[in-house]
């Protein structure tokens, strides 16, 4: 199927580069996306003609802006802030927000264009967006956190609304931010709604928020495993990263009876061969609110374990991958020793963390693998329910968000297994999200016309 279509596919990629030069990552996930769609377009006489990857690959709106603030030392600081409006066929602009020196236009392109699809396969009523800085909260003070989100807001409120455009966080973005972010857009609007998520549960959030995209991962894995007989129980799992979403993934995999034997920090990662439980747990959570971006103290407090200078977890013998921390952080090298290590299945928790070539390698070993849009989408997805909530004005118990996550998660794999079955019987998960995410929001696309 690929070979027949790959003409198609280059001419498409050489369109997507002219009109995106300079945007490596976007580039990236918009092959992804027509590698699997173009083929299944080619198929289905009804998605024809419509120019609609074309449309789809262009942002409805990009809107950047100047984000002055002063710092402690009373010197002014000068960042500049994103909100790439990307699709609102099938619901309001939806996705998070990214505060990291990384961020450019072409990652919050790619990340925003992740989310259309995620959001499409969560079957909530939500469109893609994503927005941020490259604001670096590293090391900055509570007064400065706070000093930045509210100039961030100052601008951002004209442009959002609880039916226009919901952000949420992502990376550098959590409850702290969120609350300081809803305040001010509170201020400014005289208005009290549920125009971001990830609330407090004192102004509106949802229980299970903070850790749904961790437990969406583990659940997506299971559903997995079980396509091959096996289960999560008594498995070893590798897990990059330290923030919300490895804390997620550690929460729920221990609590099924899973061993995660590493984290892993920009200074290197941690290998605790008794396994991330407990108070260890805990002091996950306490590590990040250092602000320090570094997980070198976990084995000082915890001297069974081992820290790894600049190395990645990739190179431990593990049954099943998370990759939790951030995009190509899983390259064809790691992806190699993974498979030389016996892995039964990649399921990643961050958003494009292997690269093509590491998917390559993956696919071709046809082990389990799957997309960050189809199995990190737990975690947007309880961000709809926070909003059903907000709607309503009113609150699910935890067991109440947690069954309806657990559901969609569930879904959400039938959904991409039944476009990704190959037919050998193995899943190709990629494929599967891809067409299952494009068709709902291609289908919205038709009905409503050229717009
Ligand atoms: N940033 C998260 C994601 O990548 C959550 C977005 C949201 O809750 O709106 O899906």
């Amino acid at each position: 199927m690929k070979n027949k279509y790959q003409e198609q596919i280059d001419a498409f990629m050489e369109y997507a580069k002219t009109r995106n030069p300079n945007e490596p990552e976007f580039l990236q996930a918009v092959k992804e996306v027509a590698q699997a769609v173009i083929p299944f377009i080619a198929e289905n006489p009804k998605y024809q003609g419509k120019k609609l990857l074309e449309r789809m690959i262009e942002p409805e709106r990009t809107i950047s802006f100047r984000v002055p603030w002063v710092d402690d030392k009373g010197e002014i600081q000068v960042n500049r802030g994103y909100r790439i409006q990307f699709n609102s066929a099938i619901g309001p602009y939806k996705g998070g927000l990214r505060f990291h020196p990384t961020v450019n236009q072409s990652i919050l392109k790619f990340l925003g264009f992740e989310q259309i699809f995620k959001n499409a396969l969560t079957t909530l009523p939500m469109g893609g967006g994503k927005g941020g800085s490259d604001f670096n909260p590293k090391g900055k003070s509570d007064a400065e956190v706070m000093r930045f989100a509210q100039a961030f807001m100052n601008e951002l409120f004209r442009h959002i609304g609880p039916n226009t455009d919901v952000p949420a966080g992502d990376i550098g973005v959590g409850g702290r931010e969120i609350g300081y972010l809803f305040g001010q857009y509170k201020k400014l609007k005289n208005e009290f709604s549920g125009v971001l998520t990830g609330k407090g549960l004192a102004f509106g959030g949802s229980l299970i928020r903070p850790e749904a995209t961790g437990f969406g991962v583990v659940y997506f894995a299971q559903e997995m495993l079980h396509t091959i007989d096996e289960k999560i129980k008594d498995k070893k799992i590798a897990v990059s990263g330290f923030g919300n979403v490895a804390w997620g993934v550690i929460t729920k995999a221990t609590q099924l009876g899973a061993k995660v034997v590493t984290i892993s920090g920009p200074d290197g990662y941690i290998y605790d061969p008794e396994g991330i439980s407990g108070r260890k747990i805990d002091y996950l959570l306490r590590l990040r609110a250092t602000n320090n971006d570094v997980v070198a103290p976990y084995a000082d407090q915890f001297p069974e374990a081992t820290f790894y200078p600049g190395k990645k977890p990739w190179e431990q013998k593990v049954d099943i991958a998370m990759p939790c921390a951030t995009q190509n952080e899983l390259n064809d090298a790691d992806a190699a020793q993974l498979i030389k290590n016996g892995v039964l299945a990649v399921v990643e928790g961050a958003n494009m963390p292997s690269t093509p070539e590491a998917i390559k390698i993956f696919k071709s070993a046809k082990i389990l693998y799957s997309p960050g849009k189809a199995s990190n989408a737990g975690g947007v997805a309880v961000s709809g329910l926070e909003m059903s909530q907000n709607s309503m004005r009113f609150n699910w118990t935890a067991e109440e968000v947690d069954q309806k996550l657990h559901h969609i998660m569930k879904e959400i794999h039938n959904n991409t297994v039944k476009y990704g079955k190959q037919p050998d019987g193995w899943v190709d998960y990629e494929v599967g999200a891809n067409i299952a995410g494009f068709v709902k929001v291609a289908d919205a696309m038709l009905a409503q016309g050229i717009v």
